[in-house]
């Protein structure tokens, strides 16, 4: 079988060394899949990427059939079936909403059209570049032979971040929590749900039974944890982000397990009031390579005001990329 062609950008960057490395021993599509490796960066970091590039090589990976590294997005995205977009500009001192969001049209807007241009017909893409879920929405709307579906941001380290302070609460491990969710946008806005879900037959939040802890504490805990990551490591949290990506692909591609789903940041169809067409986290499962939004949850009070004031962010941020010629 042909490797699947793997594109990584920011490849140089603190994710994209902690990424690159599982991509290729097999923890992105399981241990029969070889992966052909395309190394995107700017000029100025080509570089760093071609020593990542080396020690790659130096690993030996069996299921690594090839490294490439380009500045070029043409040459990064021709034949890609798998897109991590992470190389993105992070917000500066002094910098506007406005100026964030024109240099990461910049990146986006040409990454959209070289992934339209060249990238093979089942490519799939993750956005993890902040403002990750309207980067997807620029590069997906400068990708318009793509169907819209295919670009995705990320929310499974939200999700993630959630389970783990959950199973500390509860004193539970975290195998033992299903069908947590993450409503939203990827930023202090993005809501927890814990209104569904399980752990061990019974229902979180019944087992938390307290609307303070959950408004007080859990919620801007795991939405403040990139900050607390910040201020204790003295550099941004870059591991578990890349975990966090490789679950998402791998979810994606191979299945969330039964009885269980995931929280991805999709194209919204108009489920559960959020307006369609802005990439929105809903809880998602996946089977033969597709997703699906769950259905039919109930949404409570206090779950309907967080999702509904995620969701108006995201519509703000939209909004203003649209008023800026960016979509
Ligand atoms: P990181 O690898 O730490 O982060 C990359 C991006 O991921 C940032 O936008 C960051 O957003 C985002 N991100 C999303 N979730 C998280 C998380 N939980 N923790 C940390 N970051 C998260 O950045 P570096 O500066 O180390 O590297 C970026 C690389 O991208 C550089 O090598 C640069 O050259 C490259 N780049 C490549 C481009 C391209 O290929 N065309 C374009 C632009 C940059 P946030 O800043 O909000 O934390």
């Amino acid at each position: 079988m042909a490797p699947v062609n793997v594109t990584v950008t920011g490849a140089a960057g603190q994710i994209g060394y902690a990424l690159l490395f599982r991509i290729a021993s097999g923890a992105l599509l399981g241990p029969d899949t070889q992966v052909s490796l395309r190394l995107l960066e700017i000029p100025q970091a080509v570089k760093a990427a071609e020593g990542t590039a080396m020690e790659l090589d130096d690993c030996a990976f069996p299921l690594l059939s090839g490294i490439e590294v380009t500045d070029d997005a043409k040459k990064a995205f021709d034949g890609a079936n798998v897109a991590l977009l992470v190389g993105a500009r992070p917000r500066t001192k002094g910098m506007e909403r406005g100026d964030l969001l024109e240099a990461n049209g910049g990146i986006f807007k040409p990454q959209g059209e070289a992934i339209n241009a060249g990238a093979a017909s089942d490519i799939r893409v993750l956005v993890v570049g902040n403002p990750a879920n309207t980067n997807a929405l620029i590069a997906q709307q400068h990708a318009p032979d793509v169907p819209a579906a295919r670009f995705t941001a990320m929310t499974r380290l939200d999700h993630n971040r959630a389970i783990s302070q959950l199973s500390s609460k509860l004193g539970v491990s975290v195998g033992d929590i299903k069908r947590l969710a993450i409503w939203g946008n990827h930023s202090a806005t993005q809501y927890p749900d814990v209104f569904h879900t399980d752990v061990n037959g019974k229902s979180a939040a019944d087992i938390v039974n307290d609307e303070t802890w959950l408004a007080e504490s859990f919620i801007p805990t795991v939405a403040k944890r990139g900050a607390a990551i910040i201020e204790a490591r003295g550099a941004s949290s870059a591991a578990s982000a890349a975990n966090a990506a490789i679950d998402h692909i791998h979810d994606w591609v191979l299945g969330t397990p039964a009885g269980d789903w995931t929280s991805m940041a999709i194209p919204s169809d108009g489920s559960y009031g959020v307006p369609e067409g802005i990439i929105s986290s809903f809880p998602v499962t996946c089977q033969g390579g597709e997703y699906s939004i769950v259905q039919g949850l109930e949404i409570n009070e206090f779950s309907r005001t967080r999702i509904d004031a995620s969701v108006a962010e995201l519509v703000e941020e939209r909004d203003a990329v649209r008023a800026l010629g960016l979509i």
